[in-house]
């Protein structure tokens, strides 16, 4: 029997890490398993439904590009793959459970049924819940009211007796006693829509599931669902639940963490292939040794056996350090191309660029390369070269070690030795892609002992004041960028030009001098 898995997403927020880690694993199961991956989208709960939600599923499935045999856009034999075009399957299905006995209608309305939790809580009631009233109904009362338009629901019978067994490839075997399920839960609502959990198992039940990979929450919900599927004579699915994902602190990984949605980390510039490589080890391995892996590597080696029970650690920084190698993986170009985007984007540069503007980001990218841990740190470490970042926060320019006037005396000095300093050689102004190799390597021997020589000179100069190297520095590089985050100071002035350099470090020895 050929695999056949699927993401099964509600669309009620932006597409979050542990559901993309679920879409992942279900996927690359998928591929490896020469089976096939259907994408079904449960729009059941009409009220947290949103078509925001549903542009970001797509719109992030296809960034990260994982592609679905069958669903939404792609058709299938067992469409339609959206739940609230389906309605009359739902509706169909539980009419067969009411036939069989397995299922009966509910007219009690929300005062009743509010009125009996009021009760239940007060006289603080062992099962708070459905009473079971109409379950006594008989059929031929029930469908008579039924047909004279009484509004009602339909509601499974659990069996109040006995247990039902669950099994899960990961967890093991376990089971729950059926007087613990839910009494009685809804399979049909008022409004005619299925409840999640009966469209849940007809359409994994009509669209041939053989396994279900979903996130460990939904393990209280399985003996309920295996019930549903022997009601309907069926046999359920696989189960594999997949392991938690936490933060670094050992609690569920939420917003308190940082970013959760996915959107957001594109937005800050990770990398497609950093996400998956990441995202795929919460909670899968393949040896003790290896780490990277591309998505081609992922449809090939993926195993349900490798996969933890262990929670997973989402550790924001071993992201990072992937993201950075992937960075550093792409050619020159690709990486430059999308910087440029990016910049443009933020309004930092025209868009697209100006001549000027990729001159200038050219000079500045050998820098900046092997700095990027993601591509949205190229925002905050040019913003000094495109724009006037002007004085900053003057308290941080002010070394531990001095005071506002020792700053000043330091800046003074720097002034003087960049006012002295000979100008930086002239950048390969103008040189298109067809430049010889062995010049780029002269220009860049060239850039890097004219800043090595200003670097020795202010080295020097530090020394015979008694001044640390870092302390002397600091109110020049606020001056340069009103940045933490920007590249290295020397090189950082030689692209900004002597000219605007000592400009920036005039402007703030007055603001210091004033202070
Ligand atoms: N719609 C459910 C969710 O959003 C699917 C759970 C399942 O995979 O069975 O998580
Ligand atoms: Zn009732």
């Amino acid at each position: 029997m050929s695999v056949r898995v699927r993401y099964a997403p509600s669309p009620t927020g932006f597409q979050h890490i542990g559901g993309i880690r679920t879409a992942l694993f279900n996927y690359f199961f998928a591929r490896s398993a020469g089976g096939s991956f259907i994408l079904r989208v449960e729009d059941t709960d009409r009220e947290r439904s949103a078509p925001e939600a549903l542009k970001d599923l797509y719109s992030t499935l296809q960034w990260l590009g994982v592609d679905w045999d069958e669903g939404p856009g792609k058709g299938g034999d067992f469409g339609p793959y959206i739940q609230s075009e389906r309605r009359s399957i739902y509706t169909e299905r539980a009419e067969e459970l009411i036939a069989s006995g397995s299922a009966y209608r509910c007219f009690c309305g929300p005062e009743r049924l509010d009125a009996l939790r009021a009760e239940q809580s007060a006289a603080k009631a062992a099962v708070i819940g459905y009473d079971r009233h109409c379950r006594s109904l008989s059929p031929s009362e029930a469908d008579s009211r039924a047909a004279a338009g009484e509004p009602h629901v339909i509601r499974l019978k659990v069996p109040t007796e006995g247990k039902t067994p669950f099994s899960d490839i990961l967890m093991g075997s376990t089971g729950r006693k059926n007087r613990d399920i839910s009494p009685d839960p809804v399979l049909i609502k008022t409004d005619g829509f299925p409840t999640y959990h009966l469209a849940n198992v007809v359409d994994d039940h009509m669209m041939g599931i053989t396994h279900i990979m979903r996130a460990q929450e939904w393990i209280p919900s399985a003996p309920l669902h295996i019930l549903i599927y022997r009601s309907f004579g069926w046999s359920p699915p696989l189960y594999c639940h997949l392991p938690m994902v936490m933060g670094t602190d050992g609690r569920k990984l939420s917003k308190r963490h940082g970013s959760t949605a996915l959107r957001e980390f594109r937005d800050d510039g990770y990398l497609p292939e950093a996400l998956i490589n990441f995202i795929a080890l919460l909670g899968w391995h393949y040896d003790a040794s290896r780490e990277f892996f591309t998505s081609a590597d992922l449809c090939r080696l993926f195993t349900l056996e490798k996969i933890s029970k262990a929670p997973a650690v989402f550790d924001y920084r071993k992201l990072e350090w992937f993201n950075g190698h992937y960075i550093r993986g792409k050619t020159p170009d690709s990486l430059k191309a999308e910087l440029l985007a990016l910049l443009s984007a933020r309004g930092l540069i025209e868009n697209p660029p100006s001549n000027r503007e990729k001159e200038i980001f050219q000079g500045a990218f050998p820098i900046i390369r092997e700095r990027l841990k993601r591509l949205g740190d190229v925002v905050p470490m040019l913003r000094f070269l495109f724009a006037d970042p002007g004085t900053g926060d003057i308290a941080e320019a002010i070394p531990k070690s001095m005071d506002a006037r020792g700053a000043a005396a330091a800046l003074r000095e720097g002034i003087r030795l960049l006012e002295s300093a000979p100008p930086p050689p002239a950048a390969g102004e103008g040189k298109g892609e067809g430049e010889a190799a062995e010049e780029a390597a002269g220009e860049a021997q060239a850039e890097h002992s004219w800043e090595a020589a200003l670097e020795a000179e202010f080295r020097r100069e530090a020394e015979n004041r008694g001044w640390k190297i870092g302390a002397m520095l600091q109110p020049l590089r606020l001056a340069i960028t009103a940045s933490r985050v920007s590249p290295p100071l020397f090189p950082s002035i030689r692209l900004l030009g002597l000219e605007e350099s000592l400009r920036r470090a005039r402007r703030l020895n007055e603001a210091l001098e004033l202070n």
